[in-house]
Parts: structure tokens; sequence; C-alpha cells
């Protein structure tokens, strides 16, 4: 291609919406430009690296066994209302009427659409296994649409879908999955983590992310120094170091008076422990939540952080918000920051960590006061001990008890084991060679396609641009001809260019009559892995540059081996 003919409308400043560096370099490089919040259009470039990453999933699902399909992305709403998902989705579920004022939405996934053709189409174990999947466009109306492409509203998914006879067929499937997403973004060039993960809206009963490591992610990524040991932090299972029994009992014994005591206008932990001089850890923190199942508490130790995600889940609850400021009040007749175990007349749920403490300091349920020496058991009843709060880099791996590392990721991947999850709601059987009908067990597995481009970026770029992986660049070669107007250039210039067009080569000319810095500047930004600079004085000496973009490393080649050695390079 040859840029004066290209739109590629890069910009010299830092784009305000801008937030992250991928987010900058994607408009800078004229990847992306915004039509509305979260809805962006992929120009020339940022199209031409869509599709080479699409690609390499194309090869690698294809490779695998699945089948590619195309499945429509206006669903009508009664599928949705039978798998109970019309109502659970929530806002997230772009909802909208025909002209006849029947329902449908913008599909966000597709385990519904795929069911419901599965459940027509197969009869018989012969027809399974089965894998399709599609690249396609989704839509879901999140609520905090951010970091370009990255998090998007509209964006482009490949999701695939499995079918199996049996349990052992399934998480055959899932593995080969997990085996290919691998493959998949190993090709892509990134560095990345498969960690265990929720299942969440999704369902289903185990799952996996892949996570780009890369310090502008939104999640949290847990591994071990010691084993192979990965979760998110939503997942991240707490190591309870034992404690001697003696030991409880000795200390059982030790049970002082409870006291309320005045804390005129502290709240947060940091704020009382100061003030009553103890350590953070000698209090413990109670949050009240709104859950589908009324009010409840829940508390931890005063220097853990509640995990809401595993609160949920340990309460097998659909809805967990974080009660606002009136009906704390409400509930325990103080204002937030104040709340405490003592008499309050809710479910009360702890983090294991609170178990076998004693003699702490919780709020009083009252403004500017805090119990102190208050026990479980004679004080207060707790309902139910979980793991529901945040690893910490020093805790220790829950398998190996070696020291664990916090880093970001971008979920740039997810598969999931759904089971029967579908199959059993929308009725997906198929009869077995016994002639005996039974549920199909299904796997879903997805891979963000713009969230992959942007967390390539993540990971490579440097203060002058982007540094694209040689798989997915947009163009392999850049041709810079230094000087537009000289023909020796220009005839040198076209050359290379033609035969590197005949070698199947993606390569971008840029034939603008431009100054060499301005076009010097553009390529570094849009990051071709290879340039080719060809300029009147090494061409005199039968020379021509080239630069690696990774590196900024400059080679100076003979003209006529420079063909066989770029093609090397590729
Ligand atoms: P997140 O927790 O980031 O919202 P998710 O768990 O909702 O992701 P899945 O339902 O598992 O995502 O979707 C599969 C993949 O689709 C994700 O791993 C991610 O790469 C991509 N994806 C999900 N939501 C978005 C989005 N809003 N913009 C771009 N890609 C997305
Ligand atoms: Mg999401």
């Amino acid at each position: 291609m040859r840029y004066s003919k290209m739109l590629i409308p890069t910009l010299k400043e830092i784009p305000a919406e801008a937030e992250v560096i991928s987010h900058t370099l994607m408009l800078r490089a004229g990847l992306i430009r915004k039509l509305a919040a979260g809805i962006y259009s992929l120009l020339p470039l940022g199209l031409s690296v869509t599709k080479k990453v699409e690609d390499i999933i194309r090869e690698e699902m294809n490779r695998s066994g699945a089948q590619e399909v195309l499945l429509p992305t206006v669903q009508p709403a009664e599928l949705w209302k039978e798998s109970g998902r019309w109502e659970e989705y929530g806002k997230e579920l772009l909802r909208f009427k025909d002209r006849h004022q029947r329902e449908f939405c913008f599909g966000p996934t597709h385990e519904e659409v795929i069911t419901d053709l599965i459940r027509k189409e197969i009869r018989s174990y012969r027809q399974l296994p089965l894998n399709l999947y599609q690249i396609q466009t989704k839509f879901r109306d999140e609520i905090r649409p951010r970091f370009g492409i990255m998090r998007g509203r509209e964006f482009i998914m490949k999701d695939a879908y499995s079918f199996d006879c049996d349990e052992t067929g399934a998480d055959e499937s899932y593995k080969k999955m997990y085996d290919t997403y691998c493959r998949i973004f190993e090709r892509c060039g990134l560095r990345f983590k498969a960690v265990e993960a929720e299942t969440g809206i999704i369902g289903g009963s185990f799952s996996h992310e892949f996570m780009v490591l890369a310090d502008s992610g939104e999640e949290g990524v847990v591994f071990c120094n010691g084993c192979d040991y990965a979760a998110n932090i939503d997942r991240a299972e707490i190591r309870i170091e034992e404690k001697g029994n003696e030991g409880e009992k000795k200390k059982m014994m030790m049970m002082k008076e409870i006291k309320k005591v005045n804390t005129p206008g502290r709240k947060t932990v940091e704020e009382v422990s100061r003030y009553l001089k103890v350590s953070p850890q000698d209090l413990v923190k109670t949050l009240i939540f709104e859950t589908e199942n009324g009010i409840i508490a829940g508390l931890v130790r005063g220097d853990h952080q509640i995990n809401e995600t595993k609160l949920k889940r340990f309460l097998d609850s659909n809805i967990m918000v974080l009660a606002g400021d009136e009906t704390v009040k409400e509930v325990t007749g103080a204002p937030s920051g104040f709340a405490g175990p003592v008499d309050l007349n809710i479910a009360i749920f702890a983090d294991q960590g609170v178990k076998g403490m004693q003699n702490f300091i919780t709020g009083a349920n009252e403004i500017d006061a805090h119990n102190i020496n208050v026990n479980i058991g004679r004080d207060f009843e707790i309902k139910g001990y979980g793991d529901i709060r945040n690893v910490r880099e020093d805790d220790k791996c829950p398998r190996c008890g070696k020291d664990i590392d916090i880093k970001r990721g971008i979920e740039v991947g997810h598969i999931f084991k759904l089971g029967t999850r579908y199959s059993q709601i929308l009725r997906a059987t198929y009869i077995d060679s016994k002639g005996k009908e039974q549920l199909i067990i299904m796997g879903c597995y997805g891979i963000g396609v713009g969230r992959t481009i942007s967390a390539a970026i993540e990971q490579n770029h440097d203060e002058n641009g982007i540094i694209w992986p040689m798989p997915i660049a947009p163009f392999q070669v850049f041709i810079l001809p230094v000087d537009t107007k000289d023909t020796t250039v220009m005839e040198r210039s076209e050359k290379i260019y033609n035969s590197l067009l005949d070698k199947k080569i993606d390569v971008l000319i840029d034939d603008r009559d431009d100054r060499p810095g301005v076009k010097f500047k553009d390529a570094d930004l849009i990051g071709i892995p290879i340039q080719v600079i060809i300029g009147l004085k090494n061409l005199r000496e039968g020379n021509i540059e080239i630069k690696i973009r990774r590196n900024g490393e400059i080679l100076k080649w003979r003209v006529d081996t420079v063909i066989d050695k770029i093609m090397e390079l590729i």
C-alpha cells in the first residue's frame, strides 16, 4: 500500500480522552476513532491488525477442530426469557423493540442462540462432540466504557461453544481450548498467564481467564512463586495458618469486659486505631450490604479488605451492593463508619480470619463511639464464616505455602466449563447409544479481539509509539524513501516495494512528499517492525539502511542483498 493513498490520520498531541497508553497510541497512530462512548470506528491500520489477530484465531480454532459459523446479532427476548437471563443480565443488555413491538436484544454473548440451534439440530450421540465458533460484533452497555477498544460497548469477540456427551468429553474440549488459547496468545506475541477465575453471569462450574500482564490492567492476578498456582483476585483462595487447639483454649479464658469508648470523629480503621493506640489488626470492620435476600453484615479484620465477589459467591446471592448512608443509619442507628456487630439485628457473616479473634474493637452503632473487648459468642453471633477477603502480598500460596506475587492483568480471553447450565433449561439433549435421552454438556470460550490488540500495545511500545509484534503488525515492512523528489531513491524504493509485494509481504511505502523528520516520526508511531530507509548518500555507496523498530538497531545492507535479508528477518 501507498501511504499517500491511505487514511492514516496520525496525531502529534496526546488526545484528551485517552487514559491508558494503548488508547493514546491507537488514536495517535490513526487506528481508531470514537463515534460515541465505547463505540469506535476501525480505520485501515486498525482493521488490518484486527484481521491479523482474527486470522491467527481462525487458524488455531480450525486446527483444534472447531467450525466457524455466524450467528445473528439481534436476538429475540423469548429465548433470553427462557434461559432466565432477560432478568438476570441487567442493564448491560441492550434491549429494543421492532415495529411489531416485539422485544429483542443486541447479543452480548451467544449461549442462548447457539443452544437453541443445537437443540433443534442435534439428535444423536453420533453427532457429538461439536465445537462451533464465530468472530462477531457484540454489544454490552458497559457502565464504564473506557480505554478505547479495551472496554468498549460495541466490540468484536471470538466466541466458541462446545457440546459433548459426557463430563469426560467436556473436560477434553475444555483442555483443547485451553491449549488453543495458549497458542493464539503466544502467536500474538503476548506475555500472558492463564488464571483460575469466576464464572459470573455466564454461569457454569469452572473457568480460566487469560491475562496479559500490564500495569494498566483492570484485574488483580495472583501467582505463586513456588508452584503454578495462579488465580484472579476474586478467586484467589486465602491460606489459613493452622493454630493449635491448646492455644485457642488458653486464649478463650482471657475474655475481657466489653466497654464502649469515645472515638470523636474517628471513622476509618486508621483513625480509630491511631486514636486508641492499637494496631489495625485489633479492629474488626463491619460492612453493610443489600442483597436480594435482605440486608446483611460482613466482617473482616481491620487491616483486611472485604471482597464483594467472594462474599456474593459465599452467600450464593445475585445482588450484592454496599449499603448507602441512609440504609446504614436505618439498620445500625448510626452514620456510616460506626457500624458494629453487637445488637445488630441482621444476619452477620465473617471472614475466616475473624474466627479466633478476641477482645477486638468494633463500631458501637452509635455516633463517635466504638466497643472494645468485643468477643464472638458472648457479645454477638456469626451466621457463617467464609473466605471473603482480598488476598494480600503477605499471604502464602493456598496450594504450596510459598510466597505469592500480585500483579495487574488485562483479561483477553475467558474459558468456561458450563456443564448443563443452558442445556438443562433450554432442553438441549441427545439420544445416547442405549436409546436414552441425555443432556448435552457445554463449554464456552471467548476472546476479545480489540482487547487483545490493546493489550499487545500495552506490552509493546516505547516513548515514540507502537512496536508491533510481527505476526499482528498492520504491515511487516515500512519503506521510507528519504527524498521523494530524487529519481534514484524513488526507483530503488519502488523496486524493493514491488519485490516484497511479489513475495507476499505486507509492505507500506511512504511515498508522501513530506519532510524526512515527519516520516521518521510517523514510522515510529505506527510501529511497523522493519523500516527500510532509502537515502541518496547510502545508495551511492551501494547500501540501504534498515531500522529494527523494537530496539532501534540500524543495519546497513548491500542493495542487492536487501530483499533476502528482509525475508530472513521476517
Ligand atoms: P470483563 O470482566 O472485562 O467485563 P467479561 O468477563 O465480561 O469481561 P466475557 O464475558 O468472558 O468477559 O467475554 C469474553 C472476552 O470478551 C473477554 O475475555 C474480553 O477479552 C472480551 N470483552 C468482554 N467485554 C469487553 C468489552 N466491553 N470490550 C472489549 N472486549 C471485551
Ligand atoms: Mg464484562
